[in-house]
């Protein structure tokens, strides 16, 4: 029930154009996926995540 949700959770979309971002959460309540300016190409982009990653 709570794994879909949990899956979108922390998925953020970028509008190519205007650049806004929106979350998953805020598109899946609307009929489409659009942007606020109303341009409907959105790039799916990812909230940093820290790796623990060694500069060697
Ligand atoms: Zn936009």
């Amino acid at each position: 029930m709570s794994e879909k949700t949990a899956s979108i959770s922390g998925v953020v979309y970028e509008c190519v154009r205007c650049g806004t971002r929106v979350s998953a959460e805020e598109l899946a309540k609307l009929p489409e996926i659009k942007c606020i300016c109303g341009y409907r190409v959105l790039k799916k982009t990812r909230p940093p995540v820290v790796k623990q990653l060694k500069a060697v």
